[in-house]
């Protein structure tokens, strides 16, 4: 079976098409600048070079055409015709409450994602638009989607809820929802493989380290709590994102700056985190980690600082589960920078484990960075948010 995984940005759109029987990306690729001028799409089979083709797409539906058109085409293509893809994918940022797994997308389905539009304005509404799209173009096709909250609806309440009057649940439901569920929930179980054991025999506290970030504690199998919040603002420093701040600071800089609580947001997701501890010097962690060795104080108080809210936030999920087997790094930054990884760990030989340096400079592989007689396992699991999407969807056409 070919399973076509769709992430729809509000003018990106990233692909991968998976034989399900193998596990083997077939290809995959990303339409840019969508609606914009200079839309592109550029397309890598499978041990070939990239292809980058600027094209105009005025929509959505344009980029789903042209991916279209890349997989099915002579040179570059991997299958023969639409035919040959059996199901779609979709990446759905946010469930609410009303999604605790995946599911099979119906009408009923889409108006539900419709309807929690509220909580993720920025996300749901182009998710949603991939999958009208691709509703036009293969309406024949059995499609699913795959929530990033759906892992974390097992949360208890003393988890979710927040201080403020229970109205406002009640109301609005405000409530922590967590994100990257579909990254925590495949890293934890392969965590558990590697170990050789059941993830419902474990303890384990997922780092998904990206640009954008989040801890987990995944418990016997289940989510019950995670750094992310009602949107994925809170929580860790981030690439550009500020995480936990006191709230108050929204109406002081509002005041001094003289702008809108919504525009001070947006200066706490996109002008924030390390980019702006690094007083504007970059949010990537390469860049960040070159600095810092060459003596930018910025730059090294940038990650001295995110690295310490990460080990904060891995002491809290030790207390939240009374206890931990395995800590497992993943993402961008959690499977590549080796720096940060360091700084996190050091926290961490009160809980009887260390890791080996060596091992540590391994990059973007399944590695144990501790030692077998260690107390906690420390290691990478690099993450396959695309694959586990895939397997959903075939579990559930099947
Ligand atoms: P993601 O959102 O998971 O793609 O992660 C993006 C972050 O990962 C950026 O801050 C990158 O700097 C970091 N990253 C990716 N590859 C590397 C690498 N080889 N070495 C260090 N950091 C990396």
């Amino acid at each position: 079976m070919n399973v076509l995984v769709i992430n729809c940005g509000s003018s990106s759109l990233k692909y991968q098409l998976i034989s399900s029987d193998t596990e083997e990306v077939l290809a995959k690729g990303l339409c840019e600048r969508i609606g914009i001028d200079g839309s592109a799409i550029t397309h890598q089979p499978e041990g070939k070079e990239k292809v980058k083709t600027e094209v105009p797409m005025a929509n959505h539906t344009d980029a789903v055409k042209y991916v279209i058109e890349k997989l099915t085409d002579p040179e570059v293509g991997v299958v023969k015709s639409l035919e040959e893809i059996d199901a779609v994918g979709h990446r759905i940022v946010h469930g609410g409450e009303k999604f605790n797994s995946s599911v099979v997308i119906t009408d009923e389905v889409i108006k539900a994602i419709e309807e929690c539009n509220d909580l993720a304005p920025l996300h749901n509404p182009a998710n949603l638009i991939g999958i009208n799209s691709c509703k036009e173009l293969m309406p024949n096709v059995p499609m699913v989607a795959v929530f990033d909250t759906a892992f974390h609806q097992t949360m208890p309440e003393k988890a979710y809820l927040y201080g403020i009057p229970y109205k406002y649940y009640e109301n609005y439901k405000i409530r922590r929802y967590g994100f990257h569920g579909t990254s925590h929930d495949y890293v934890s179980n392969r965590a558990a493989e590697i170990m050789g054991k059941s993830r419902d025999d474990l303890k384990i506290i997922v780092c998904h380290l990206g640009n954008g970030a989040s801890v987990t504690a995944v418990d016997h199998g289940k989510s019950v709590d995670t750094s992310m919040g009602l949107t994925p603002l809170e929580g860790l420093i981030m690439g550009t994102r500020s995480g936990d701040m006191d709230p108050a600071i929204i109406s002081f800089l509002a005041d001094k700056l003289g702008k809108t609580a919504d525009q001070i947001i947006n200066i706490c997701n996109k002008e924030s985190g390390v980019l702006g501890l690094s007083n504007g010097l970059s949010s990537d962690f390469r860049d960040l980690s070159i600095a810092a060795e060459g003596g930018d104080e910025r730059a090294k108080a940038a990650l001295e600082t995110y690295s310490y809210r990460v080990a904060k936030y891995i002491g809290s999920y030790v207390m939240a589960m009374k206890g931990v087997d395995i800590i497992a790094f993943t993402a961008g930054i959690g499977e590549n920078n080796a720096f940060v990884r360091a700084q996190v760990c050091e926290y961490l030989e009160w809980l009887g484990t260390s890791m080996d340096p060596e091992k540590n400079a391994i990059r973007g592989e399944e590695v144990i960075l501790s030692k077998t007689t260690d107390k906690v396992t420390i290691m990478i699991v690099p993450t396959d948010e695309e694959m586990a999407i895939a397997r959903d969807t075939v579990r559930l056409i099947k």
